[in-house]
């Protein structure tokens, strides 16, 4: 078999620090908790592991503070073997992901982005190798959780090192017009397409389904899409590769394929949807079609929905997901 491309992630790390207790705390209020954890997150990072884990040959690109947290941020990275030399340290905390969960499994959550927000257009050129630079190649994975103009600078990147972008818009962040439509495919749950389709100037109407969202965003000039559905498995919509190679821009009549999720026992789906589009990510580096990949993604995402966590609930051994 050829050797697969390699994923590049341009995105986030935290550091999720975790607390349970018996109920959240109101206003002014001091609670005994029960437990505290620390554990790797941010959803660049998530992906990026489940991109390797998923048998691509990684690179994570992303900024980190100078504190305790930037190791444990990238420390399950580090073990996959994540390539992490373009990894920047900053003046600043770490991304870090304050969890507050009580008995009834409530949560709330405070993020904040830290090193995540010195991710600058700036930074990702120069990782591009500059203007007029190789660019970055193979499959590039983004996310909305650094700034946009670096999620754009990373699109014209690819485009310079004839990447396929996989864009992950979760959660949405305002991007330009032809960021948005450089995705092949954009990855996005039910809630984020109508929010896309909202920034591209085609609000659907609150109860519409996946496959009009799916067909709406394909009219909008998207070449693939795939909307996650959760236990309900995914979406997949593509224009013909072949009669409408038009590039980015393009319109016409996708092609919907459901791709049914994996009947598991569902123990904690955090990180599921990062697990989904970093093991699709990595079965298109390796050639597979949209839809293939998909099949293989909603199994990878399966094995991750078993164990608790997020980074550690993905499946180390690639036999776990081919046995579902
Ligand atoms: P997000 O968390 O981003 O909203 P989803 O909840 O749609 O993402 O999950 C992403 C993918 O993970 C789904 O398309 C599905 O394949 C898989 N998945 C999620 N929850 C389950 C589940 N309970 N059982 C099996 N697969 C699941």
């Amino acid at each position: 078999m050829n050797q697969p491309a390699r994923v590049t992630v341009v995105g986030s790390s935290n550091a999720d620090l975790a607390v349970t207790m018996p109920r959240l705390p109101g206003p002014g209020e001091t609670l005994l908790a029960h437990s505290f954890t620390v554990s790797p997150g941010g959803k660049g990072a998530n992906q990026a592991l489940a991109a390797a884990l998923a048998g691509a040959p990684t690179e994570f690109i992303g900024a980190v503070g100078r504190d305790a947290n930037a190791e444990e941020a990238l420390r399950l990275l580090r073990e996959a073997g994540v390539e992490l030399g373009r990894v920047r340290t900053v003046d600043g905390p770490t991304g870090v992901a304050l969890i507050s969960i009580d008995d009834r499994g409530e949560n709330s959550i405070a993020v904040v982005p830290g090193a995540n927000g010195t991710v600058t257009a700036d930074f990702v050129r120069e990782v591009g190798g500059g203007d007029g630079a190789a660019g970055l190649g193979g499959v590039v994975v983004l996310q909305g959780e650094i700034p946009a103009e670096a999620v754009e600078e990373a699109v014209r990147q690819a485009a310079v090192g004839g990447a396929r972008v996989v864009l992950n818009l979760a959660p949405v962040i305002e991007l330009a017009r032809e960021a948005v439509l450089a995705a092949d495919p954009l990855v996005a749950n039910e809630h984020e397409a109508a929010l896309v389709l909202e920034m591209l100037g085609a609000p659907v109407a609150a109860d519409a389904d996946a496959e009009t969202m799916a067909r709406e965003l394909c009219a909008r000039g998207l070449r693939s899409v795939v909307i996650t559905l959760g236990a309900a498995g995914s979406l997949v919509a593509e224009l013909d590769r072949i009669e409408h190679d038009g590039g980015p821009g393009q319109s016409g009549e996708p092609t919907l394929t459901r791709v049914e999720a994996v009947r598991v026992s569902a123990v904690d789906t955090t990180g599921a949807g990062d697990a989904y589009t970093g093991a699709l990510a990595a079965r298109l580096a390796h050639g597979d079609s949209l839809v293939e990949a998909a099949g293989f993604a909603a199994r990878f995402s399966a094995a991750s929905v078993t164990r608790p966590g997020a980074q550690a609930s993905y499946p180390r051994s690639l036999d776990e997901v081919d046995a579902l």
